[in-house]
């Protein structure tokens, strides 16, 4: 398959076979009496990337955090870091921050306190410390806020001097456990940016820990999505999202339908699908032979579907049914369309224009079509 690309130009270490891991999980397990957390896990992350750990609540994805940290240890399995392996060493001794998503600020303290904290524990000079603090502030855009406490702040705002906490000690890899979590909708899209900003003025590697998928997305080079302990798929958000290896990612991330049939006639490129009731479709398949008769499904994100009143001349696969639903969203627009076998299909389309050409409305009869190469075949 062609590849789908990294949202950071030039930045592609996992591509490069001679790329040195930064962050190297491997073999790791870890077990809570008997419960499983984390399950035979292994997973490289590369120096400055910003990586994300993306899951259901109670995946396993903050013990990940916790065990890099040095909160727990693995029960099997080994954690390494730049080559060392960091089995028995104490989380401060660790070039690893965590920022925690309740941020754990004094709240008696000013702003610029909260920040110089750690590095008064560590020792540092005086005059240093002021002009680290300072920096960080700039970082954070606080400059104004330094003489106020935590209670005068906005959520926003005491997020930023949680950050700025948390990478004034210049840790090599900072973890954040769902920074964004307190913020409203607005503020947390602003803020992903801002994180983003950060962490490549600083060049730090990010792991961050998240259910929020357009969050991950937004944010990340890679995205792990793990379930139960184990990681699903590793890959960029534009992979993860056109290229899901299961059919457990393909819906966790984004809406999906699923053609589900079984294998009719291979060729080299395509294979033709019989679905349940009989409906054949033609998908490409990415030069993968399934056996004949073989469970398949082809995944379809839905603006890959075109749904119109009429067969469209040129489709390869079109599907008639009647509408069922429709949502105006604004900028795009939601159709459900149910299948004369009952599936019900769902495609969007972008309201581009003011006025669509073809309206529909509920009960119309209509037409689904999608091209052989709209979707990825998936084993069932
Ligand atoms: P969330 O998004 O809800 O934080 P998560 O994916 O981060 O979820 P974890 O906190 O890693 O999940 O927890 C994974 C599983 O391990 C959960 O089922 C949790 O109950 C269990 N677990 C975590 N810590 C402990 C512990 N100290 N003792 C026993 N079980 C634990």
């Amino acid at each position: 398959m062609k590849s789908l690309g990294s949202i950071r130009r030039d930045f592609a270490p996992w591509n490069d076979p001679n790329a040195k891991p930064y962050i190297q999980f491997d073999n790791v397990t870890k077990k809570f009496g008997d419960f499983t957390a984390v399950n035979n896990l292994s997973l490289t992350i590369f120096e400055r990337e910003f990586f994300a750990l993306l899951g259901a609540s109670g995946c396993g994805k903050s013990t990940l955090l916790r065990m890099l940290a040095g909160f727990e240890e693995p029960t099997a399995g080994r954690i390494l870091l730049d080559g060392q392996d960091l089995r028995g060493i104490p989380p401060y001794r660790r070039p690893v921050n965590m920022m925690f998503q309740s941020y754990a600020l004094f709240p008696h303290m000013t702003v610029e306190k909260n920040i110089a904290f750690g590095l008064k524990q560590e020792g540092m000079p005086k005059p240093d410390i002021e002009k680290r603090v300072a920096d960080m502030l700039k970082l954070v855009k606080l400059e104004q806020f330094a003489k106020r406490k935590p209670h005068q702040l906005s959520g926003g705002q005491r997020q930023r001097v949680a950050l700025a906490r948390s990478v004034a000690k210049r840790p090599k890899v900072l973890l954040l456990d769902e920074p964004l979590g307190a913020l409203d909708k607005k503020l947390r899209e602003e803020t992903q940016f801002e994180l983003m900003d950060l962490q490549q003025e600083l060049g730090l590697t990010f792991v961050v820990v998240t259910h929020d998928q357009e969050e991950a997305m937004t944010m990340a080079d890679r995205i792990a999505i793990m379930d139960k302990g184990e990681v699903m798929q590793v890959a960029t958000p534009p992979e993860v999202y056109e290229a899901p290896t299961s059919r457990f990612v393909a819906h966790f991330v984004g809406n999906v339908n699923m053609f589900e049939g079984k294998v009719a006639e291979q060729a080299a490129n395509t294979t033709r699908i019989t679905g349940p009731s009989g409906a054949q479709i033609v998908v490409e398949n990415g030069g993968a032979a399934a056996k004949a008769n073989a469970d398949i499904v082809f995944a379809v994100r839905p603006e890959k579907i075109r749904v119109s009143s009429k067969k469209p001349a040129d489709a390869v696969n079109a599907l008639e049914g009647e509408v069922y639903d429709i949502a105006y969203l604004g900028d795009m627009t939601v159709y459900h369309v149910r299948l004369d076998d009952g599936q019900i299909v769902r495609a969007s389309a972008l309201n581009a224009a003011r006025v669509t050409e073809d309206p529909l409305t509920w009960n119309d009869r209509a037409w689904v079509s999608f091209r052989p190469d709209a979707g990825v075949v998936l084993a069932r």
